[in-house]
């Protein structure tokens, strides 16, 4: 290895590292100041006062309704007459103990209790709350988070990977040291490779979607040269690293079955929300430190209008589903194929229309695609085996996960009988391999090939509207959660004695 690229490593090794306020800028108070609340009136007046988005989906407005809360001896009177004992529970329980809680089976009275429980706070303790120190402070935090984004508010360290439109490099917010994925697309080459509604469409669907099996956006901004997107950093690398490049050819059973499920909870959640993927490979899916997985690389991804059907030869060569190379009409029928090449890539080191090393050309692996069976070698268990045709059956119609049951056909597949879903879903199941802290699991920096520039390519005022489009800064919730992970939200949501002011800051 190069000395550049042991000098990169060491430098994001050491930035990752850092908890506990240690990657902070020394001028992390000033980039986090409060404004005046006086400043906060016109957010005041257009803020949408909806219960649920202000007090349990956003985790800052979640912790100060519930500063609030603890704070009114009456509301806990009244409380406790309709449950005893439980309103300090559940409003002091973090939501993975609560998760916790389902997955030991005291799910269906939490829900009970949880509905009701939220249809009295959204009353009377709503209406009191906005009238509170607490929601000023919420007021605080949100113009904070809504101060514009650029460059400087990040430091670069190395580069981690290449796209079709620029470059992704490991980044750190410098006010609370979180580390981040920035993965650039460049102003000339978005315009030449008409990708603007591309690159649109990605942030777009990406601000809407919360998952732990998703990587999450966490700010969108522009510099000069490029739009960038903030993302989810994924430290262990992605599946065709691990596939290929850590000696063996091919995973063992139980990493392939893992790494299948939370592929298959991620994309349940996108398709929920009536979005097909259409880019499911070993490249787009990523590792974090702990070795769960997350689908990235939303490029390809559209929304389905409600009931109808899309049309497109979109995908990368070798996964695209028959209906897609077809150009038939499908809705989320490429994803459960998708799904079935990427169980067979893992287990057999290659994937199912191609055998190792062979190059193919565009027209003969699309006939393989529509026409060929694929093979299975002794590799295979029959659940395996078994699950992986049932995936890449031609005809969408007959195609597991296609059917009437959806996605619980997969799910109950004995493919994955050790896979407990509702305990994966909550984040409670210890990944089979964890990645080495220590390691740095991409190319070496100078592998990876510069990213070639554009020339006579002008950027002019009608690209300006794109970019005003796509500029919108922080994304609510990831940010919040940012601030209270990093501890941010705990040193400075301190109250002073007569009301919102913290004694230590400087107004
Ligand atoms: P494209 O849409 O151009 O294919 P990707 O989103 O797939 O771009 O990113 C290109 C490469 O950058 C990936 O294959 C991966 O190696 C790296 N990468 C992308 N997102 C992340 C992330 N969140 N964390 C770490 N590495 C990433
Ligand atoms: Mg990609
Ligand atoms: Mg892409």
């Amino acid at each position: 290895m190069e000395i550049d690229s042991m000098v990169a490593n060491s430098a994001l090794i050491r930035a990752r590292g850092g908890g506990g306020g240690k990657g902070r800028s020394w001028k992390w108070k000033d980039m986090l100041r409060f404004p005046h609340i006086s400043q906060c009136m016109e957010l005041a007046k257009t803020l949408e006062r909806d219960y649920y988005s202000l007090c349990v989906k956003q985790p800052i407005g979640r912790q100060l309704f519930r500063l609030f809360c603890q704070s009114k001896p009456e509301l806990q009177v009244s409380l406790s007459d309709l449950y005893p004992n439980v309103l300090h529970l559940a409003l002091t329980l973090p939501s993975p103990i609560c998760e916790g809680l389902c997955v030991l089976g005291i799910h269906l009275r939490l829900l009970c209790f949880y509905s009701d429980l939220h249809e009295y706070l959204s009353g009377a303790p709503f209406l009191q709350y906005q009238q509170s120190m607490y929601f000023d402070r919420f007021l605080q935090w949100k113009m904070v988070e809504r101060q514009p984004v650029t460059k400087h508010i990040f430091r670069q360290y190395r580069l981690l990977g290449k796209g079709g439109f620029g470059e992704v490099w490991a980044f750190q917010a410098r006010a609370s040291g979180k580390m981040y994925a920035c993965k650039k697309l460049e102003k000339t080459h978005v315009k030449k490779g008409k990708g603007e509604a591309m690159a649109l469409n990605e942030k777009q669907i990406l601000e809407t979607l919360n998952s732990r099996f998703v990587v999450s956006l966490a700010y969108a901004y522009e510099t000069k040269q490029s739009l960038c997107l903030v993302l989810t950093i994924m430290n262990g690398g992605d599946l065709r690293f691990h596939i290929y490049n850590m000696g063996t050819s091919g995973l063992e059973q139980d990493r392939v079955q893992f790494y299948a499920a939370e592929v298959c909870c991620g994309l349940h959640h996108l398709h929920q929300m009536n979005i097909v993927y259409r880019d499911l490979k070993p490249e787009n899916i990523l590792l974090d430190d702990n070795g769960h997985i997350r689908i990235s690389d939303l490029g390809l991804a559209v929304t389905l209008s409600e009931g109808n059907l899309v049309r497109g030869r979109v995908g990368t060569l070798g996964y695209m589903a028959p209906e897609v190379i077809g150009n038939d009409y499908y809705g989320l029928s490429p994803d459960w194929w998708g799904l079935g090449c990427l169980v067979y890539e893992m287990t057999a080191g290659r994937s199912p229309f191609k055998r190792k090393g062979e190059r193919v050309i565009g027209k003969e692996m699309e006939r393989r695609i529509q026409e060929e069976e694929e093979e299975y070698g002794k590799i295979f268990s029959n659940e395996t085996k078994d699950f992986c045709r049932l995936l890449l059956t031609k005809d969408p119609r007959d195609r597991l996960g296609c059917q009437g049951s959806g996605v619980y056909g997969i799910k109950s597949h004995p493919f994955f009988r050790t896979i407990n879903f509702r305990r994966l879903e909550a984040g409670v199941i210890e990944p089979p391999f964890k990645p080495d802290p220590r390691a740095v699991y991409c190319q070496d920096v100078q592998d990876i090939d510069e990213f070639s520039t554009v020339k006579g390519v002008i950027l002019g005022r009608a690209d300006n509207d794109f970019y005003i489009k796509f500029n919108t800064g922080s994304v609510a919730i990831p940010w919040q959660t940012e601030m209270i992970e990093m501890g941010c939200f705990k040193e400075l949501n301190v109250f002073g004695p007569q009301g919102s002011r913290p004694p230590d800051l400087d107004w």
